[in-house]
């Protein structure tokens, strides 16, 4: 994988959906800082420099493009996984994001991107708060994590940690789709049992008790009218 860093820019996804067409393997590029951070649905990811890690990991894929859908979650059990191994036990909320102590503390989004040579691109975005400043945080709105203990570890050799095991779970999922992640996603569920809302354009559109995700990453729910599977786009989960 070639790495590459810059001080600033807009949005490390961004930056790579422009050149994915033409890349020749996979790249990660790092933001110290990003102006332009943005989330699913055009909604904006924010960060402050030295505080948050971001980055993105442009990689080919076979496809097809509907095989893609699991890979936000598989890129949830990477990241979750390569912070248990370092002491820091972290939860996955549906579709694509890290949950620490009920909150916030990291964020995912992939974004695809058809190559010269028919393979599909998948730019995965990942932010994640190491510190939380009391700005920040009031400028995002929220109560969100962050993991004062990972700031003080060599961001080098934290950076590497977190590629490793995602190029690992990146090769994997090419080979073999979501099947192989869905126990581990499973096991990993901040969500499980509990009654959840499911938004759509801020619209409550399900209501019911959560019960994983099946082999392709769709999430289960137990409703009124019986057991129904959310496809991902733009819904968001909500604690009943
Ligand atoms: P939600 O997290 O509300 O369920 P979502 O998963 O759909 O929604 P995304 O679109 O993935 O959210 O991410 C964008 C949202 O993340 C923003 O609307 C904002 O509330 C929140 N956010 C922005 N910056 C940060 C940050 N540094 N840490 C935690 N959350 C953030």
């Amino acid at each position: 994988v070639a790495i590459e860093v810059v001080a600033e820019t807009g949005s490390t996804n961004a930056d790579l959906l422009a050149r994915a067409a033409t890349l020749p393997g996979p790249l990660l590029r790092i933001a110290l800082q990003q102006t332009a951070g943005r989330g699913r649905a055009g909604r904006p990811w924010l960060s402050a420099s030295g505080a948050t890690l971001m980055f993105s990991l442009a990689w080919p894929f076979k496809g097809p493009l509907q095989q893609l859908v699991g890979l936000p979650l598989a890129v949830g059990v990477a990241l979750a996984e390569t912070l248990a191994a370092l002491s820091v036990p972290v939860q996955l909320k549906w579709p694509n994001d890290l949950i620490k102590d009920g909150s916030k503390l990291a964020g995912i989004l992939v974004e695809t991107q058809a190559g010269a040579d028919g393979r599909i691109w998948a730019v995965s975005g990942v932010g994640l708060n190491l510190l939380m400043p009391d700005a920040l945080e009031h400028a995002i709105g929220r109560s969100v994590a962050a993991v004062p203990w990972l700031a003080q570890m060599d961001r080098n050799a934290l950076m590497a940690q977190l590629l490793s095991r995602l190029a690992a779970a990146l090769a994997e999922f090419d080979d073999t789709g979501f099947a192989a992640f869905s126990a581990r996603w499973n096991r990993l569920h901040a969500h499980q049992g509990q009654e959840v809302n499911i938004l759509d354009a801020g619209q409550v559109v399900q209501r019911g008790v959560a019960a994983g995700v099946d082999d392709s990453g769709r999430l289960l729910l137990d409703t009124a009218r019986g057991r129904v599977e959310i496809l991902s786009g733009d819904v968001s989960l909500r604690p009943a």
